[in-house]
């Protein structure tokens, strides 16, 4: 389990990036949902030891994470949101060289980790390739053989699934449900999707605050009912925007369907509909920029 408690960040820019994050994660797939600016990474950054926190604590079981950062760094696997490779040089070599550095010092057990990751990773075939050549799902996969180097405890994955396409992005994420129940898995993301495939519990965080907590299916269900959709013109939309709550606006065979959160039948038109993830997480960041504003 990982506790987090109070956990706040203000960088010397003014910018109040994390304001007293509380969350506990269990072990498993954890997802940590919110947009751009939310303050996702400067939490990964700070769990990863690679970060201050100003003030707050985070423990790991018995692993005190802020102060004791060799012994979070021995158990920690995590792949960057801009994990950067080295184009001329192979998979297999990297992940030779990522395995010494890791203190895999024999190299017949460094081979055989290296094989074996390489092959949970679908990567095994092309290891004798140049990374330059990978596509981004390619070395997204690299990225996870690393940090799984040394059967870390908690894993953090930071907004992986970014820029891949959705055949990479399905390999990606099947690839990650795969790591074992024993460990702390934590995937940040602002794709909601993401998270209401494979994590069993998740959060979701805005403006550096922890908005919600909890499970992605209870969470649905406590909007379920109050979710309707209707398809309007793009004309009407501005209107409809003004007088409902609308959640979200997609466009559908080039016509908007709006989603609109109200208790009953909010106008003529609107059908209810079961509500998703996405219904959930639109729905909350509204009513914290209302809280903001008001
Ligand atoms: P996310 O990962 O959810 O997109 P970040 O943690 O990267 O969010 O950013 C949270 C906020 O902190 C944003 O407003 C961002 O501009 C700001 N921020 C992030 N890193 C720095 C930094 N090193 N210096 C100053 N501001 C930063």
């Amino acid at each position: 389990m990982l506790s987090i408690r109070n956990l706040s960040k203000t960088y010397p820019n003014g910018v109040q990036a994390l304001k007293s994050v509380t969350l506990d994660i269990p072990k498993g797939m954890f997802g940590l949902l919110g947009p751009n600016g939310a303050g996702k990474s400067s939490l990964m950054r700070t769990l990863a030891t690679l970060q201050e926190a100003d003030s707050g604590e985070a423990k790991l079981d018995e692993i005190d994470v802020l102060r004791d950062k060799d012994a979070v760094r021995r158990v920690l696997g995590y792949l960057p949101q801009d994990f950067g490779v080295y184009p001329k040089v192979s998979a297999e070599d990297l992940l030779d060289h990522f395995a010494a550095l890791k203190g895999y010092v024999h190299r017949k057990e460094r081979a055989e980790v290296v094989a074996s990751l390489l092959q949970q990773v679908n990567l095994w075939p092309v290891r004798k390739q140049k990374l330059g050549g990978f596509s981004g799902g390619m070395r997204q996969r690299f990225g996870i053989a690393q940090a799984l180097l040394g059967s870390p405890r908690l894993v953090i994955v930071d907004e992986p699934t970014a820029g891949l396409d959705p055949e990479e992005r399905n390999r990606f994420l099947n690839l990650l449900a795969e790591i074992g129940e024993n460990v702390v898995v934590i995937l940040s993301t602002h794709i909601v999707e993401d998270v209401t495939d494979l994590c069993p519990r998740m959060a979701i965080i805005n403006k550096g605050q922890v908005l919600l907590a909890g499970e992605p299916l209870e969470a649905i269900r406590s909007v379920e009912g109050r979710i309707w959709k209707k398809v309007v013109d793009k004309h009407e939309l501005p209107d409809v925007q003004q007088r409902l709550t609308v959640l979200s606006t997609r466009l559908v065979g080039g016509r908007p369907v709006v989603h609109v959160l109200a208790d009953a039948q909010p106008e003529a038109g609107f059908e209810p509909i079961s509500a998703g993830l996405e219904d959930v997480y639109f729905g909350q960041l509204l009513r914290h920029r209302a809280a903001v504003a008001a």
